[in-house]
């Protein structure tokens, strides 16, 4: 059994999660904002939530970014 108290997990969520994740449309890397607790690809204007610790990969589950 592994220890992996929630603290933990989020500091490894911060600093593992950009090296795993790459967007599911164009495999590109994404920007985690700690504040939004989401991933975000710029080049689709895409943000992946991340629930409880875990990032929600579907697109269909992303929310739009408004273009800057
Ligand atoms: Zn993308």
């Amino acid at each position: 059994m592994l220890r992996w108290p929630n603290k933990s997990w989020r500091n490894v969520v911060d600093a593992r999660l950009l090296d795993i994740l790459v967007c599911p449309l164009c495999k590109g890397p994404l920007e985690y904002d700690k504040k939004a607790q989401e991933l975000t690809c710029r080049p689709d204007r895409l943000a992946y939530p991340i629930r409880d610790g875990i990032p929600i990969m579907w697109a269909d589950q992303a929310r739009k970014i408004e273009a800057v």
